[in-house]
């Protein structure tokens, strides 16, 4: 045993990433705070889904989403591909397996755009990792207004999405976090406190077996 615990050894491993599952109802902010997030944190990747739904105008194919057809999904659920998939409004929805476990397991965050369906599947396949955040809007009217304002969508879609909108917020509950987005800014600090905390958490520090074991054998 060394008498002088200064020259103790320091072993500095890697963490493992966190998951960070973002749901919302659309039109609650949810992009916009991942986006944010990624351009503050360097090591936070943004985990591209694939789906059969056309890009809207300003979308680009491999950085908001996969832009695939019906069958180059079906055929990528056939070969396990995806972590999780749903299909929503009628169009399918994934996200892609093998980039997200190389990220985390080389340290990494990586966010997920999901609804509650995938932060469920999420959870349920890597539950260590994911941490799940739920983003409420202040009402159900702004998020309305939010939405017509969008004018991406007919307004037979911006019903659809309120009901759908109903629908998601009613599983807040299963979420480790939920912040209202009543204010930007301090939405987008809740999410980077939640994050950097989530970081520090024990099990994502496997190097600290070894570390702990090196202090006592001195
Ligand atoms: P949008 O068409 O507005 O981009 O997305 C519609 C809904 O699909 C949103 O609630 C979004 O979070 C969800 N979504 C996007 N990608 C995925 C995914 O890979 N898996 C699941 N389960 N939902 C997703």
């Amino acid at each position: 045993m060394s008498s002088d615990g200064y020259n103790a050894p320091i072993f500095r491993g890697r963490r493992r990433g966190v998951l960070l599952a973002l749901s919302s109802p659309s039109g609650a902010g949810k992009t916009t705070l991942s986006k944010r997030l990624l351009s503050q944190n360097p090591d936070v990747v943004l985990s591209v889904s694939a789906t059969t739904r056309k890009p809207r105008p300003g979308e680009v194919d491999g950085q908001d989403y996969h832009f695939i057809s019906v069958d180059e999904f079906k055929a990528k659920i056939e070969d396990d591909e995806f972590f999780e998939w749903a299909e929503v409004f009628g169009r399918y929805y994934g996200t892609p397996k093998s980039p997200v476990m190389e990220a985390v397991e080389d340290g990494r965050d990586v966010v997920f755009d999901i609804d509650w369906q995938g932060a469920q599947a999420l959870a349920a396949a890597a539950p260590e990792d994911a941490v799940r955040v739920f983003i409420l809007p202040p009402s159900l009217a702004l998020l309305e207004d939010r939405l017509r304002k969008r004018g991406q969508d007919s307004p037979d879609i911006i019903k659809d999405r309120m009901a759908r909108a109903k629908d998601e917020i009613s599983h807040w509950h299963e979420y480790d976090y939920v912040i209202v987005n009543d204010d930007f800014a301090r939405a987008l600090e809740k999410l980077n406190e939640i994050l950097h905390a989530e970081r520090l958490k024990r099990q994502r520090h496997p190097w600290l077996e070894e570390f702990v074991d090196a202090i006592m054998d001195q």
